[in-house]
């Protein structure tokens, strides 16, 4: 429930009282098929297939902490030894994209990120990241890092893999990719062993990555313990950002938070 001024969210000190103040009740959908109308019969193109919408804390990057609502779009190329959200492969539900803005508007949030599976392998997902910004949300895409970034609407917050040798997928990579990250975006590297942490250093190194944007260093769970990868960033004084995942250390694996 929102107390507001003449309808707006918030109230600024020292603004003048106002003479009405009108109480709204915001009903949250406690699930995803709460949500209203999705339109799954729109064209081609102009509509998408999403796994789950969610209102969360940002568990990752230089966000981590902000409640933001999350577009986790359906099905993914890679087959990464550690993914979490296999979930998202297959299965969804097709949404337009006003079904899908009328969904996030209804969480009252600044952040929105757009995840998958990988989000940018639906053609319609950068219309979403367009409409978004439109709406003006604060918008980043978390993608894997071996479709093309560099088109997307420079409004988005680019937040990308990059694929190791212990994930399986290190030859998909698409390297062009970093001729277009810039300094609000993000590179992450997801870190299985430490061959995986010397090859991540030599590609730090190797394309000046630290110069470009945000390096997050994250230990593959259950794989590496997160203090071995804190104390080798520590001896190498590497200029990256150790990250755990927040939503995890809070909720588990538990989809949808
Ligand atoms: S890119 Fe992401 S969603 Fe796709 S398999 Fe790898 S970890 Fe899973």
């Amino acid at each position: 429930m929102a107390l507001t001024p003449g309808g707006q969210g918030r109230y600024t000190a020292g603004s003048p009282l106002p003479v009405f103040v009108s109480v709204q009740i915001t009903v949250m959908p406690e699930s995803f098929s709460d949500y209203p109308s999705r339109s799954p019969h729109a064209p081609e193109g102009k509509r998408l297939r999403v796994t789950e919408l969610f209102f969360s804390l940002q568990g990752e990057g230089n966000t981590t902490g902000w409640p933001t609502v999350f577009v986790r779009l359906t099905g993914c190329p890679l087959r990464c030894t550690y993914c979490d959200t296999s979930y998202a492969f297959q299965g969804g539900e097709w949404w337009d994209l006003d079904a899908i803005l009328t969904a996030v508007a209804a969480h009252e949030a600044h952040y929105v990120t757009v995840t998958g599976g990988e989000p940018l392998a639906q053609k319609a997902c950068q219309d979403l990241l367009t409409a978004l910004c439109d709406a003006g949300y604060t918008v980043s895409i978390e993608t894997s890092g071996v479709l093309d970034i560099c088109g997307l609407d420079p409004r988005v917050v680019r937040v990308m893999d990059l694929k190791t040798p212990a994930s399986g997928e290190v030859e998909k990579n698409l390297w062009s990719n970093l001729d277009c990250l810039r300094a609000q975006d993000q590179v992450k590297f997801v870190l299985g062993d430490r061959a995986d942490y010397d090859w991540a250093v030599v590609q730090v190194k190797t394309h000046q990555l630290a110069e470009r944007c945000e390096v997050l260093f994250s230990p593959a769970q259950g794989t590496l313990a997160p203090a071995t990868l804190a104390d080798w960033i520590l001896a190498d004084r590497l200029p990256v950002r150790f990250q755990l995942q927040l939503h995890k250390i809070l909720w588990g694996d538990t989809p949808g938070r």
